[in-house]
């Protein structure tokens, strides 16, 4: 028997377990100092009324014996399906709904779809993100090549014609950089797949920040895009899920490779693979695209967002080179004094009690960043940002 070797090239996720490390041992040292997390991927705000009450329901008819549901289609129900489909229409993107699978979260569709492509294809991901696309490639043995995201490309790197590949990995709004494409970069990136018969992999896990309407919010917005692009999204981040775990992805029916449909290739794959999401999650998730659910949950949205308006103005103030804060709840900017991201994240615990995530953790061009997050609450978001003011480099 063999394993697979591929894991062994893996390198150690050891990213939180070593901010939790250090952390850990500075509380020790200083037990009555107080600490204030801003490295924080994860949201704080509770589920919203609207969410919380279709959960009770659904739960309540899996209780009688009338409206107990068991099996179904494993690629959601027709009436999630709809619902995402008219908010996809709100952006004037027309789906049917034979396009959109419904799933636990980005993060399972977005390592299990490399299922579908051959293990000699090519994968271009960005550098840094978000390191689930590296993982799962190398996992399968694919050969990555990087774009490099840098201060001078304001870490939105284009496509370059002399680099060939056929999955694309794109992130945007981007974690851990915040940056967002405009429409003719994501037009650039749209006509390097079709040239290059390449397929993006459009992850639009953090679009519910995005508040300027002259920015996508779909890749599905950009002309082309559905015969070279697959989107994944997530209410992870839009409504609190992720604890209660819901997603959806978009595999346009006008996609083929090879003169296979990519859309039958998935359906397939999850129907051998995946046995769906609950009926309960659904009915929750379905509340989210509701009126009054997505006016609870905007409301959540804007308070995150206002924390991420306050850490970009106190960066603003200080001088420093930020992307992010605008249209996305990370924020990631140039380590004051020119420090690398490790020693920079120990000052800053160390003298002001404040915890990110050093930049070097999601790629080598991440080394004098730092990634704050909007997903803390106001008063500690205003304390963290009033130390990092009095911070010396
Ligand atoms: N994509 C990005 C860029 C993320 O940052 C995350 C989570 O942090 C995910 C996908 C996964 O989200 P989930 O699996 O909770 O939907």
């Amino acid at each position: 028997m063999k394993i697979n070797e591929n894991y062994l090239k893996l390198g150690e996720n050891y990213l939180f377990a070593e901010i939790a490390k250090r952390v850990k041992a500075h509380k020790a040292a200083n037990p009555d100092k107080e600490i204030i997390r801003l490295g924080i991927g994860d949201v704080t705000l509770p589920l919203v009324p609207t969410v919380v009450e279709a959960l009770k329901k659904a739960g309540g008819e899996m209780g009688a014996k009338e409206t107990f549901r068991g099996y179904d289609d494993e690629q959601g129900y027709a009436f999630l399906k709809e619902a995402v489909a008219a908010y996809y229409a709100a952006k004037n993107v027309a789906l049917n709904i034979g396009e959109i699978f419904i799933g636990d979260g980005a993060k399972s569709d977005l390592s299990n779809i490399t299922d579908i492509f051959g293990t000699d294809n090519t994968a271009l991901i960005p550098n840094p993100v978000y390191p689930v696309y590296a993982d799962t490639n190398l996992m399968n043995g694919r050969k990555i090549v990087y774009a490099r995201a840098s201060k001078e490309n304001g870490f939105l790197p284009l496509p370059d014609s002399a680099v060939k590949a056929d999955i694309i990995y794109l992130c945007s709004p981007n974690n851990p950089t915040g940056a967002v494409y405009d429409a003719a970069d994501l037009k650039l990136w749209v006509d390097y797949a079709l040239k290059n018969d390449a397929v993006i992999l459009f992850d639009a896990a953090y679009e519910c920040f995005v508040s300027d309407e002259a920015l996508p919010t779909s890749i599905f917005q950009i002309e082309g895009a559905k015969e070279c692009a697959i989107e994944f999204c997530s209410l992870s981040k839009t409504a609190g899920f992720t604890g209660v775990r819901c997603g959806y992805t978009v595999v346009p029916e006008a996609l083929a490779r090879g003169g296979v449909k990519l859309n039958a290739l998935w359906r397939r794959r999850q129907a051998t693979k995946f046995n769906g999401v609950s009926y309960i999650v659904q009915r929750g998730a379905e509340a989210v695209f509701s009126p009054a659910g997505m006016v609870e949950i905007r409301k959540n949205i804007a308070y995150y967002m206002d924390n991420a308006n306050v850490i970009s103005r106190a960066l603003t103030a200080r001088g420093a080179y930020h992307t992010g804060g605008k249209n996305s709840p990370y924020i990631w900017f140039e380590c004051f004094g020119g420090l690398e991201s490790w020693e920079f994240f120990d000052r800053l615990l160390t003298s002001c009690g404040v915890v990110g995530t050093p930049g070097a953790g999601f790629g080598d061009t991440g080394k004098n960043f730092f990634r704050l997050t909007a997903f803390n609450s106001r008063e500690n978001t205003l304390k963290a940002v009033q130390k990092l003011a009095e911070f010396k480099a």
